[in-house]
């Protein structure tokens, strides 16, 4: 059986009070392993480790020094696939098929993108005429910002953790990561390739544990911590942000979404029902970018109806190493029962069920696990709490809609501001729509496609601050004004 330890100081280490906690696998509910629940005492030893490594070898390293090493752990990642692989979905019982795809080449990725656009991005000078008719020079001079806390969730625990850890060492800082207890395995394996790669001790920590008076408590209390980012839900961002009022430390929020799909008459359809069966299902619906409102015009919302019904019908649920899978279990048990939660309630507010709404039979070697079915409702009213609370599974209601006005006014009608995805082939509508979403990030005629470059996060309830390309140098830096009187 597997122990998952803390990762401090470029060595793993037990919990001193020996606490561990059960880590199974939702596809049949089997041990995994045990993971060592960090108490105050391995936060403070991780802390102080991450601190040291900014004043040792890795604070003193070349910008073009820190950039190799990352591109080595990309590599070694890479070289190491099969592992991180395994691992991943032994943790989430998510299909190879998609992890192989998106968790860890995205995962490994975020090692290099991040080295390009701080090699390749300078900062702003301005000169300054001075009352003595000479001059000043100013410069912008960017500093990391010191010890990063990570927090991650365990829908895609490899690829939303190196998000942040890619760029906050690019740009030299050192961080303690606390990922999902949900999903210890990869952010331990990690630990073993920055050692393999060279990355000086105390620059990459993991502490294990849970949110509340645990390890995430704790590192988000630090006195010691200089900034946060965190993914996961609106309510643990709110608990998050207060902690990080404390010494006014800097914080980056990832939350939850209620995202809207608008699927309009002239879309190309085939184009629509593809991008419709990935945004709602994949991953089994456990993507905080997902599709959960679909609002389609009224001329095809049968026809809408019909086809994406049948495309649940195909999905294959199964094991994660069977290569036709498309579709696993919830990531655990409790999970499944908050989502089952929300199917009574469908039915309790008036769903008119399309497919779906229960747990599918398994057999008996897979019964025990997280499993659950692909629903599609329609016919609930605009205030039930399916249409408005974020469920988080492999589900989506379809309302129809009669006018542009309409559509935009439905899908704003939410506290959170995430994602939404628009259909349509008239690109004149397509801009006029998207400019007027209340979020973060519009997709047109696609989801989830992302180019690293670009601003990542969400309005109203669903985040504070942008990631990704310069913004993710913004946060991760602090820009320090140099003013030389010449
Ligand atoms: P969660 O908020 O329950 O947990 C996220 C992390 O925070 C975990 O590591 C957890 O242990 C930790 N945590 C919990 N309580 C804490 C506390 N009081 N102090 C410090 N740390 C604490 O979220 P989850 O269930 O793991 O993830 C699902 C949620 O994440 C969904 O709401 C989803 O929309 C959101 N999400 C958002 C994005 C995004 O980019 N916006 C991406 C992925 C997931």
């Amino acid at each position: 059986m597997k122990e998952f330890k803390h990762f401090i100081n470029g060595e793993f280490a037990a919990s001193a009070s020996e606490r561990t906690f059960e880590n199974r696998c939702p596809v049949d509910n089997s041990l995994i392993g045990m993971v060592h629940e960090a108490g105050q005492a391995e936060v403070n030893a991780a802390v102080a480790a991450a601190q040291a490594a900014l004043d040792g070898p890795w604070g003193k390293m070349s910008q073009a020094e820190r950039i190799k090493l990352l591109d080595r752990v990309a590599a070694r990642i890479n070289e190491r696939f099969d592992e991180f692989l395994k691992a991943e979905c032994l943790d989430t019982g998510k299909p190879e098929k998609i992890a192989s795809h998106i968790d860890i080449p995205r995962g490994a990725a975020n090692f290099k993108a991040f080295s390009e656009t701080l090699a390749n991005h300078p900062t702003e000078a301005f000169k300054l005429d001075t009352p003595d008719g000479k001059s000043a020079l100013n410069y912008g001079h960017r500093t990391p910002k010191g010890v990063i806390a990570v927090v991650s969730p365990w829908n895609l625990p490899l690829l939303l953790m190196t998000w942040k850890v890619g760029p906050a060492l690019a740009c030299g800082n050192t961080v303690v990561v606390k990922p999902s207890e949900e999903t210890p395995a990869t952010a331990t394996l990690l630990g073993e390739v920055m050692n393999e790669c060279g990355v000086p001790a105390g620059v990459y920590n993991v502490v294990h544990g849970f949110g509340p008076e645990s390890a995430g408590a704790y590192l988000t209390e630090h006195k010691d911590v200089d900034a946060i980012t965190f993914t996961g839900e609106t309510r643990t961002g709110e608990i998050i942000m207060r902690a990080a009022s404390v010494g006014l430390r800097n914080i980056s929020l990832e939350c939850g979404g209620k995202n809207p799909s608008l699927v309009f008459a002239d879309c190309d359809m085939d184009k629509a029902i593809e991008g419709t069966m990935r945004s709602a299902f994949v991953n089994c619906g456990q993507v905080c970018l997902g599709t959960e409102r679909v609002y389609v015009e009224r001329p095809i919302f049968d026809a809408f109806v019909n086809r994406l019904k049948h495309g649940v019908e195909s999905l294959k649920l199964g094991r994660p190493e069977d290569p036709e899978v498309d579709f696993g279990p919830l990531v655990s048990l409790e999970h499944r029962d908050k989502v089952v939660s929300y199917y009574k309630l469908a039915a309790e507010e008036g769903a008119n069920v399309v497919i779906g709404g229960g747990i599918p039979d398994m057999g008996p070697e897979l019964n025990d696990g997280a499993w659950i079915e692909p629903t599609i409702w329609t016919g609930l009213p605009d205030d039930a709490r399916v249409v408005n609370e974020e469920i988080f599974g492999p589900c989506c209601h379809i309302r129809p809609f009669d006018t542009e006005e309409e559509a935009i006014a439905l899908a704003n009608d939410t506290r959170y501001g995430l994602s939404a995805t628009i259909w349509t082939e008239n690109s004149a509508r397509a801009s006029r729509v998207a400019e007027q979403m209340e979020v973060g990030l519009v997709w047109v005629n696609s989801w989830f496609l992302r180019d690293l470059r670009t601003a990542f996060g969400g309005a109203k309830e669903s985040g504070i601050g942008r990631e990704g390309g310069i913004h993710s140098l913004e946060f991760y830096t602090e820009t320090k004004n140099i003013c030389i009187k010449l």
